[in-house]
């Protein structure tokens, strides 16, 4: 298997070692425009192949080398700085992933690679990247709201004192501001989250619930601030989409991917279930009116970004 990397800053860089450690790849390629940044990525990830996988790790500096790739990651662009939106990176990477996609596709087997975008304000540059790559819809998958999803899940398992395996809940919409939590479709092994919470008499009212939901929504810029930078979180989700990808799994992870044509085209994150040619199936989850409209007006911000750049 082999899989290519697009841009190698903090979060290619977490991308290729999450993705090399878990054991499928057997080629990794890594390109940037900045050459040596991503020379230096390979070396020291190369360094760590003696301990552990024996991957091929090469940096290149042109599109050539990518030929074959089974996936295509594109990590490249600007990042949020401190006080910065997913949304102020619109112009400059709607930009970066117009010089990325024509190349990748020029370079590669368009009825077999998957192309991973990762690149924010990440479902207006899913739309782009399908647009441009003219691949099926169900093969330009966004990183989408796995992260927040995981976010969540994490926040969930310390307020219920339950692992983060046990909880199947869902943050669906933008990867961004906009994302809403779908608390209704909420369960924790076999039974209802509210159902949970009556038997294990933990409260979660509606206050601790909008808490919950401001500290998803915060949480990227919590670690803007401290860092500078995200990427551990979304190397890790990278990684277990391929790993799903891959694997045949056929699990349900919350990834962004275009639906509908011309003026209702629209990239966003529902809960959909992931296999070896891509997205196989879009599920429609249990909604309180509440939460329809909130997803429906992610949905509009969405689109209005979209429209804001054509
Ligand atoms: P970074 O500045 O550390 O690295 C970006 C890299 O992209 C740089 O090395 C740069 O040289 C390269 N690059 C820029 N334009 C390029 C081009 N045209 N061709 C090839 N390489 C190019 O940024 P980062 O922290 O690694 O973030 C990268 C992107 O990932 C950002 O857009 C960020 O917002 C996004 N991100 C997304 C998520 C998510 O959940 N989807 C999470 C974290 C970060």
């Amino acid at each position: 298997m082999k899989v290519s990397i697009i841009g190698i800053g903090s979060v290619g860089a977490a991308v290729a070692t999450a993705v090399k450690n878990t054991g499928l790849v057997h080629e990794l390629v890594l390109f940037d425009r900045n050459a040596i940044r991503a020379r230096a990525a390979a070396e020291d990830l190369g360094h760590a192949s003696a301990f552990s996988y024996d991957v091929k790790i090469t940096a290149v500096n042109n599109y050539r080398a990518i030929r074959g790739s089974d996936i295509v990651i594109i990590a490249a662009g600007a990042n949020q700085k401190v006080g910065e939106t997913r949304t102020d990176l619109l112009q400059a990477n709607v930009a970066v992933i117009n010089d990325i996609v024509p190349r990748v596709m020029a370079n590669v087997d368009s009825k077999n690679v998957k192309l991973i975008i990762v690149t924010n304000p990440l479902d207006v540059m899913v739309m782009f990247a399908q647009q441009l790559s003219k691949l099926p819809a169900s093969r330009v998958i966004g990183t989408g709201t796995m992260l927040d999803s995981a976010r969540l899940r994490a926040i969930l398992s310390r307020q219920l004192s339950v692992s983060t395996q046990s909880i199947n809940a869902y943050v669906l919409g933008e990867h961004g501001d906009s994302s809403m939590i779908n608390w209704s479709s909420a369960s924790i092994g076999a039974v209802s989250l509210n159902d949970f919470c009556r038997q294990t008499k933990i409260s979660l009212p509606a206050t601790t619930r909008k808490t919950i939901e401001h500290r998803v929504h915060n949480a990227a810029y919590e670690i803007i601030q401290g860092r500078g930078a995200t990427w551990d979180g979304i190397a890790a989700a990278v990684a277990d989409l391929v790993r799903c990808i891959i694997n045949d799994e056929r699990r349900i992870l919350t990834v962004s991917t275009v639906s509908g044509q011309g003026s209702k085209m629209l990239a966003l994150s529902l809960p959909r279930i992931v296999g070896a040619n891509g997205i196989v199936a879009t599920l429609t989850p249990k909604m309180d009116a509440t939460e329809s409209a909130a997803l429906r007006r992610s949905g509009r911000i969405i689109r209005t970004n979209y429209d804001s750049i054509k």
